[in-house]
Parts: C-alpha cells; structure tokens; sequence
C-alpha cells in the first residue's frame, strides 16, 4: 500500500462528466492566489480515454438554430421522458447548452459546418428540430480530444488505470481505496468531495454499446455510502445496435435514420408507421419495442436497417466510422446492403440521485454524468441529451464546489487496509439472468424469479481473495438485484420501463 494522500476534490471517471468537472474546476483555481487554490486529481479505470464519451457517434444536442428554442427542445425532453422529469432541471441545464457548446469548442472541439458556415445540425428521433452538433460520426472522440487538451493545459493530475474499489466516509470527508492495475499496488484517498463520474452499467447486460468498464462502480460504492439510488430500471435500449453473432457489439447511430435509413421486416416491407406516426425516428423506447416485436412475429434474431436510399457521397461523407465497422464485423457495405439490427442496451436513465447542483443526499458526494440521476432524463432520455446533462451539471457542481472551503487538516490513524468483500459469481449466468428479465419487453413474474435467481447464487457464491474482475462481478450482481427491485416495484409501464400486461389465457 502507498502512503496516504490527501486532495480537496477526488474525481472518478475521466469522461464528459469528471473532466469537464476538472476543466471549469481548475479553471476557477487559476484565479485565486496559491494558498487558497483547492486540489483536485481525476482517476480512470483504463486507459483515460476508454470512454463512453469516447465512443458517442451521434452528436450533442443544443437549440443554437435560429428556428429552435429553449423551449421546444424543453418540450422534446420532457415528450421523451413521459413527462416526469424534473422540469426546472430540464430547462436549467438547455437553457446552458449553447453556452456549454461555446466551452467545448474554446477547448478545442471541432462541430461540422454547411457551406454557409453555420452549424451542420443533425436531426435524431423524437427531436422536433436538427439539433444535433457533431463531427461526422465521432463526435465523442472529438470532445474527449478537447477535454483532454483543455485538462493538460491546465496542469490537471490524472491516475489511469486505478480502480476505486471502496469508500467510507470518514470525519468530514472519504477515504477512497484506488487499486493500481498496473502496479498492483492499493493507493488511499483522503478527499472533502468526492465526484462520482463513473459513466453507465451497460457491462450488467449480455449486449451493450458500452465500453468494457461500464460497470456502474460509481452507483454501487455511492449506495454502500448510503446515498439515494433512483430509477435503476429506467434503462435504455439503443434500437440499433449491430447484430453481431460473435464479437464485440457495435452501434450503429439514431444519425443514420435521420438521414433517411428505413427499418425493415423480413419481409423487407417498412413497418415502423404501424407503432407511430413519427415512424423511425420515433423516441428509443417505442422503435425498440416495435423492432422487438417485428422480431417475435419473424422469430428473428434482428431486423433489417436499410440506408441504400441515402447518396453514397453523404454516407461516405458522414458515416465513414459506421460503414468501415460494418465492413470489418459483418462483411456487409450498408451503402449497397442491408444492415442487421437489434436492440441493446444503451444507457441508464437512473443512478445516483442529485439536486440542481449534483449533490447526492450523502453531503460532500457529487454525481456527474450517466451515474447520476439528476431528473433530465425522467422516464426516457432523449437522443444526445446525455453528452449534454454532462457538461452542464459539471459546471453548476464546480460552481458549487469551488464555493467551498480548503480541506481542514486530516489526522487519519487508521487507514482501512481490509479489502471489499467480494464474491465468487458466474458473472454470465447474472448477465443472463438480468439480460432475459428486464430488457425491451419486460415479465412481472420473470422479474420477480430473477430475483430470487439472484439471491440464490449470492447466497451460494464463495468469498474470494481481491481480484479486480471479482470487484466487478460483485458490483454486476448487487446492482442486477437493485434493478430488478427498482422495475418491481414500479406499478405502470412507463417510458422505457415496459411491462407485459397480464393476460388472462382461460
Ligand atoms: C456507443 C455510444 C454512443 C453514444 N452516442 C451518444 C451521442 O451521440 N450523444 C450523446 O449525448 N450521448 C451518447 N452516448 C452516451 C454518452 O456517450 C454517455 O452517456 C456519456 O459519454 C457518459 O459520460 P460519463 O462521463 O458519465 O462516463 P464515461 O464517459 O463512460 O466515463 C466513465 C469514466 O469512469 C471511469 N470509471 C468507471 N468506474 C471506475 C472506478 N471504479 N474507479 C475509477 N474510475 C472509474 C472510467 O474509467 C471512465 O473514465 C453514447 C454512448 C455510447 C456507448
């Protein structure tokens, strides 16, 4: 174990949320005189850029357009969100975005431009106006790009590849425990504030776009801490993702259908205008389940996505990531081809509850970024509003925090040496057993079975020596049980959150 080191503001995750956190942070530090600067240090779990951010393909949204507005993409977010988001968080963080954009393109982001010089804007499913920034289709590779360049030019200090695998609160502040996967080494943490930017739980499920450390560690050490979890179940599925039989799973952009790509049957008859009158660019939650049922009356494993109709300069011009990697996956030219498409999961709508600032209900514990539940997403988040919620809750949390006062002198005796229980788990039988019980369509009674299928290999697993991977397999089975008892204990379908009604077969 290394010696303990003390930092005013400790920041797990090195995405849109914890960088962008660290950038207006440090920022605010430069202005003071030395003695007062506050110190920060950003931890990640892989390599720093092994983002979600990193891969974000589609864009951000903002209504910078002169026919857009605050209000309607307000509106768009709360349509999407089945009207239980949190209003005044809603328009507190779009009222922020053109501004947010202006930040991100100050540190070195790259938006495309039409010939007129203006924002090339894309248009997604469920917004009712092009909205969408982006570089081509690697928008979030740009932005990681501009975060990291803002972040170095502002000396920031950042550890890669240390897994924070416990937090207790102690005196005012936590003592964190990072484990060095590479030194192999334990690292304590003394911080007053502790930002959760651990990004979403995509790796809880068999298919997700997610990178492989999405994991959801973030909300699990946070509800150890006894912060409030919210809206766990809440979780989005993509419509469509690549279907891939072996490999990694790949995303294919909500862009490409609002240029113009049709989703098809096996009939190759469109269908999409059967379950709505805004077709394939309704919101995520009703396209997956449309293409779920196409593919139980097909008793298909997919659908097929079909962006022949589009000219192949604009797919080469705007989708040249999409098209190499449907080419080195699957063998298949989309812009001669038609694609297979599944849903998978996407994104967590839920996690750590926050106020306006991002503040958890622990004091001193903030969440920024998809581990957070800030109330913009409610019952559904709407395309390319998450790079978005990002930024902005980064800059009211730095806001809040840069209020705050020095770290007060520590005298930490005992340093917890014990490392976190951790269990023993087949973590693909739990992947299954969420996979099949809370994905696009969703059982009452499968849910309540996976439960006590839940409990059961918890009881039965064996208590083992540390390993990462064990880490990871715990935190995959505490928060599978947490969100099946998030979706049982919610009455009514609602937003993604979709639950057979029963039928009576007498
Ligand atoms: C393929 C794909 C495409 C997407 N496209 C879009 C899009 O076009 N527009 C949009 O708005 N959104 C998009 N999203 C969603 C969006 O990218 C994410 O919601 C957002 O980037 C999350 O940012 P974050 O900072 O919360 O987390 P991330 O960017 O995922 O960062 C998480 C960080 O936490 C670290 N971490 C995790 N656990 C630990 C731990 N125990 N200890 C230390 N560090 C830890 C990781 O190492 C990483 O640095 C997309 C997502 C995916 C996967």
């Amino acid at each position: 174990m290394s010696k303990l080191k003390v930092y005013d503001v400790l920041v797990l995750g090195s995405g849109i949320g914890g960088l962008s956190f660290a950038n207006y942070f440090l920022e605010k530090q430069q202005t003071k005189s030395l003695n007062e600067q506050l110190s920060l240090l950003v931890v990640s779990k892989g390599e720093a850029d092994q983002t979600n951010t990193a891969w974000a393909q589609g864009g951000i949204a903002a209504p910078v357009n002169e026919a857009d507005s605050v209000s309607l993409h307000v509106m768009d977010t709360l349509n999407a969100g089945a009207f239980v988001n949190d209003v005044s968080v809603t328009e507190k963080i779009i009222t922020q975005a053109a501004e947010a954009v202006q930040d991100l393109i100050s540190w070195g982001a790259e938006f495309d431009k039409n010939k007129m010089g203006e924002f090339d804007l894309g248009l997604e499913g469920g917004h009712s106006n092009a909205r969408i920034l982006h570089h081509r289709d690697v928008t979030g590779a740009n932005i990681q790009k501009a975060l990291f360049n803002k972040f170095n030019h502002l000396k920031g200090e950042l550890k890669a590849q240390c897994v924070a695998i416990k937090v207790t609160k102690s005196g005012k502040g936590f003592l964190v425990l990072l484990y060095d996967k590479v030194e192999k080494i334990l690292h304590p943490i003394y911080c007053a504030q502790l930002v959760m930017a651990t990004g979403g739980i995509g790796q809880l499920f068999l298919h997700t776009t997610n990178t492989k450390d999405s994991n959801g560690d973030g909300i699990f050490l946070a509800h150890q801490l006894g912060a409030a979890i919210r809206d766990l179940a809440m979780v989005q599925f993509h419509p469509t993702g690549l279907y891939v039989k072996e490999g990694k799973d790949f995303l294919i952009t909500e862009a490409l259908r609002g240029a113009g790509a049709e989703l098809l049957n096996h009939e190759h008859e469109s269908f999409m205008l059967k379950y709505d009158q805004r077709g394939s660019l309704a919101p995520r939650d009703i396209v997956s389940r449309a293409i779920w049922n196409e593919m139980k009356l097909a008793v298909k494993p997919f659908v097929w996505l079909d962006a022949t109709k589009i000219s192949i300069d604009h797919l080469n011009q705007h989708f040249s990531n999409i098209i190499k990697n449907c080419i080195d996956r699957v063998g298949i030219d989309l812009r001669k081809e038609l694609i297979p498409v599944m849903p998978i999961q996407h994104y967590s709508c839920g996690g750590i509850l926050t106020d306006e600032f991002g503040m958890s209900t622990v004091e001193g514990l903030y969440a920024i970024g998809e581990c957070a539940s800030t109330g913009l997403h409610g019952a559904n988040r709407l395309a390319s509003n998450s790079l978005l919620e990002g930024i902005c809750m980064a800059k009211f949390a730095s806001e809040k925090i840069n209020g705050g006062k020095q770290i007060e002198t520590v005298s930490i005796t005992n340093i917890p040496t014990d490392l976190p229980d951790q269990l023993s788990v087949d973590v693909d039988q739990v992947k299954l057993i969420l996979s099949e019980a809370a994905g696009v369509v969703r059982n009452r009674l499968s849910m309540t079975n996976a439960v006590e299928n839940l409990e059961h290999l918890k009881r039965n697993a064996l208590n083992t020596l540390f390993e990462v991977a064990d880490f990871e397999n715990t935190v995959t089975l505490e928060l599978s049980i947490l969100l099946l008892q998030d979706a049982i204990s919610k009455e009514e379908s609602i937003g993604v959150h979709y639950v057979e009604p029963i039928t009576d077969n007498r």
